[in-house]
């Protein structure tokens, strides 16, 4: 079998957006640098595989992420007025300025539910990064850019442990309120289980925010993320973050499963009757040949089952 049997299921929806991250958070996480004439071959697969959302690379500090060090020529090989969406992440009004420089128009920050992983990613805490962003998403508006925000700890933090749902809206609200069209809610550490994520959807609800409004980005450490990605669809998420092959380990589990895989994903898609846009067999290709690239077999079941045996 080379494709699910579509059985459809009521009560959730008939398209879902895949938002790839393989090339900025799957690499970003991968111990090899992969050069930048890589990336763009397997930035350029992902979308000839039907993905339409594909986040290219990032402007943090090459000193702290040597594996994005070669953003600007990542972003110079890709087509932005075309009809796939490259977002690229940034941390700050110099990371912003080079990216509307090189005619990016969508662009992604990250914000932490947590004062301590706040601290330690972005050097400050919660309010103080909403404070950092706001003239970010300001700029970014105004140039007529599109802002996308990351939300991590949404479920659990390895420091604090559990994570207060009211917390996790409070601070999702602010980045939304900030002018993001979109947040994304990450499972940063694999931990979420799906009556958590039903119960974080249903108080951003009573808060106001819809599932319109909200994506999910889950790590499969616990195993989880396919069963917490169908409670998400269940409440309405229509937008699903996912790493093609499943590349980018989790950086606080050592060699523990990270990202969701784009191909398990659009397996379980595929399978409900939804539809994607994606060719399966294609994407499964392109992951392929990304992990012989690096080396080593794709962390996706999907790819390990489908990828040709040498
Ligand atoms: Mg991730």
């Amino acid at each position: 079998m080379r494709a699910p049997r579509a059985v459809p299921r009521e009560g959730l929806p008939g398209r879902v957006t895949v938002y790839e991250v393989g090339p900025r958070d799957g690499l970003q996480n991968e111990p090899a640098v992969v050069p930048a004439a890589v990336k763009a071959a397997f930035i350029a697969r992902l979308a000839a595989a039907g993905l339409r959302v594909i986040e290219a690379t990032s402007f943090v500090r090459p000193d702290w992420v040597p594996q994005l060090a070669d953003a600007e020529q990542v972003i110079g090989g890709l087509d932005l007025a075309g009809e796939v969406r490259y977002p690229v992440l940034v941390p700050n009004m110099r990371g912003l300025a080079r990216c509307l420089d090189l005619g990016v128009r969508d662009i992604a920050i990250f914000g932490s539910a947590t004062e301590t992983f706040a601290r330690r990613n972005l050097n400050r805490g919660v309010a103080a990064a909403v404070e950092m962003f706001e003239p970010v998403v300001a700029r970014a508006r105004g140039e007529g850019a599109r802002v996308r925000a990351y939300l991590s700890m949404c479920f659990g933090d390895p420091w604090e442990g559990d994570v207060p749902i009211g917390q996790v809206v409070t601070v999702g609200r602010r980045l939304l309120d900030l002018g993001c069209e979109q947040l994304s809610l990450g499972d940063t550490i694999g931990v979420a289980t799906p009556g958590h994520v039903a119960a974080l959807l249903a108080a951003f609800a009573e808060a106001g925010i819809g599932a319109g409004r909200l994506a999910v980005h889950f790590h499969d450490t616990y195993g989880q993320a396919l069963a917490n990605t169908l409670a998400a669809l269940e409440c309405g998420v229509t937008v699903v973050d996912a790493s093609a092959g499943g590349i980018g380990g989790c950086p606080f589990a050592g060699s523990a499963t990270g990202n969701l895989a784009t191909e398990d994903l659009v397996w379980m898609l595929h399978g409900l009757g939804i539809d994607t846009g994606i060719d399966l067999a294609a994407l499964v290709e392109a992951s392929d040949w990304m992990a012989r690239q690096l080396g080593r077999p794709a962390p996706s079941r999907v790819v390990q089952a489908l990828a040709p045996k040498e």
